[in-house]
């Protein structure tokens, strides 16, 4: 119970996604209802499980099943649906902006921050208007749809130049979310040709482009080359130590001379924290991340804490050979972290000692289409299907729940028994546009 308090202990969990959610389902099964009450807050109503993202973009799985609604798991929460606009520690106040616009005061006496990350943008000519992200489930289904709409579209035009554009695709940035995009995408993409009789695989165009000189960094230097090689066999074009100078109304410019026009500009090159942080009375780092102490503390307090994308937590695995040295923006620590963060405010609520966090980065597997894959985990490389298997066993077992768990693999059998669903439902993206369009006579 807090100090000088005759209620439970009111923890403040902000955000629901890889953190946020373990972490109250941690909370919620130790701590007993007179103990502590736990409120979430998050403007979705569902932790999104990203690494999935590209299998549903790609149609393997059906999107609603990754993700993991939050008011149905987090039972003994208190889940609020709103975006957390500001955070004074030094009142042990936030501020929640629900979806119809109120502001709300929420008071606690622990704060867990789980705010994520956002994507790390540059400033480039149109960017901001032809580009989209691949960190949402809305972004997931929006890009399946307009990849196969792209192919219905360029199977009716007459114009050569529409056809090429609208059959090119642009990647930018050939990390995780970039490669495993790239390879879902391009993977759906060729297999819908067989409908078209007059789109042939050859016909498309899919183009990575990333700054650094590999792609994967997450996996060895070789699995890097392994997988570019992989990608240039299926006719996708990897260009490295190059920048996206502009993609202005869709042409794009790229710092090697090459040109051409798409209307599908992807971007996964690097997230940053949460810009909210900025909003807050907490310390931060010099890249906007929240200053953590191993234990998950934050930085000069007993009763903030924070874990994952938005956090700089020191990687005490590597500590010896650099300092500085932090945990990287993945599942693999905000999943370990979370199961600390938990049992570190339980052990402060009881009087217990807190522990620190630590964690040697396993590794790395990448789906890179249906059988494809590539993995460098504890040692192991693994390339092509047994990459493949590895990246869905690990990740299906990671899932949440076991109905989450139940319903993907039975996409994957459904997909299996009776191939892949490549219909676009294009119309989502416009759903009052033929309602309007008939109104208005
Ligand atoms: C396509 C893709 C594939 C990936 N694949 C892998 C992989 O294979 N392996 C791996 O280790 N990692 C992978 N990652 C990275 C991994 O998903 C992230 O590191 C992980 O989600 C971080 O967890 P988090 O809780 O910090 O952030 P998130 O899971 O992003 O959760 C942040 C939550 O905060 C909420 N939020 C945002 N703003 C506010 C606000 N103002 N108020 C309240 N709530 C807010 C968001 O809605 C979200 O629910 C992948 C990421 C992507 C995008």
């Amino acid at each position: 119970m807090a100090a000088g308090k005759s209620g439970p202990t009111r923890i403040l969990v902000a955000g629901g996604g890889y953190v946020g959610l373990y972490t109250a389902l941690r909370l919620q099964s130790k701590l007993r209802r007179n103990e502590a009450s736990i409120t979430v807050v998050d403007p979705q109503p569902h932790m999104t499980y990203q690494p999935f993202i590209p299998e549903a973009s790609g149609g393997s799985i059906e999107p609603r099943h990754v993700v993991v609604p939050l008011r149905r798991v987090l039972r003994k929460c208190n889940v609020l649906t709103g975006r957390i606009t500001k955070v004074e520690h030094a009142r042990k106040v936030a501020l929640m902006e629900a979806p119809d616009g109120h502001v709300e005061e929420i008071e606690y006496d622990q704060l867990v921050v789980a705010l994520g990350s956002v994507a790390r943008t540059l400033p480039i000519p149109g960017l901001a208007e032809v580009g989209i992200a691949a960190k949402t489930i809305g972004e997931a289904i929006y890009l399946r749809n307009h990849v196969l709409s792209r192919l219905d579209a360029a199977a009716s035009t007459p114009d050569p130049e529409q056809r090429r554009r609208m059959l090119s695709f642009l990647v930018i940035g050939g990390g995780f979310a970039g490669i495993e995009m790239v390879g879902e995408l391009e993977d759906m993409a060729r297999y819908a040709c067989r409908y078209y009789d007059n789109i042939k695989p050859e016909d498309m165009r899919w183009v990575v482009v990333d700054a650094a000189n590999r792609v994967l960094p997450e996996v060895s230097p070789k699995m890097g080359v392994y997988t570019v090689e992989r990608l240039m066999d299926r006719g996708i074009e990897v260009y490295l130590e190059t920048l996206v100078k502009s993609v202005e109304g869709g042409h794009v410019v790229l710092s090697d001379g090459t040109e051409f026009d798409t209307d599908t500009v992807i971007w996964t090159a690097g997230v940053k924290a949460n810009p909210v942080l900025a909003e807050t009375d907490l310390p931060l780092d010099p890249r906007g991340r929240l200053r953590c102490t191993a234990s998950l503390q934050v930085e000069g307090t007993s009763d903030a804490w924070g874990a994952g994308d938005c956090t700089a937590v020191p990687d005490l695995s590597r500590i010896e050979e650099d300092p500085q040295a932090t945990c990287s923006p993945s599942a693999q620590h905000a999943v370990r972290q979370s199961k600390v963060l938990a049992n570190n405010i339980v052990a402060s609520l009881r009087g217990r000692k807190v522990r620190d966090y630590y964690h040697k980065y396993l590794g790395s597997v990448a789906s890179l289409g249906l059988y494809k894959g590539v993995a460098d985990v504890a040692g192991i490389k693994l390339k092509g299907y047994p990459a493949w298997a590895m990246h869905r066993a690990y990740h299906v077992s990671k899932m949440p729940t076991f109905n989450r768990k139940f319903r993907i693999i039975m996409d994957w059998t459904m997909a299996l028994l009776f191939r892949r669903e490549v219909i676009s439902l294009g119309q989502i993206n416009e759903p009052k546009a033929e309602f309007e369009r008939v109104a208005k006579g």
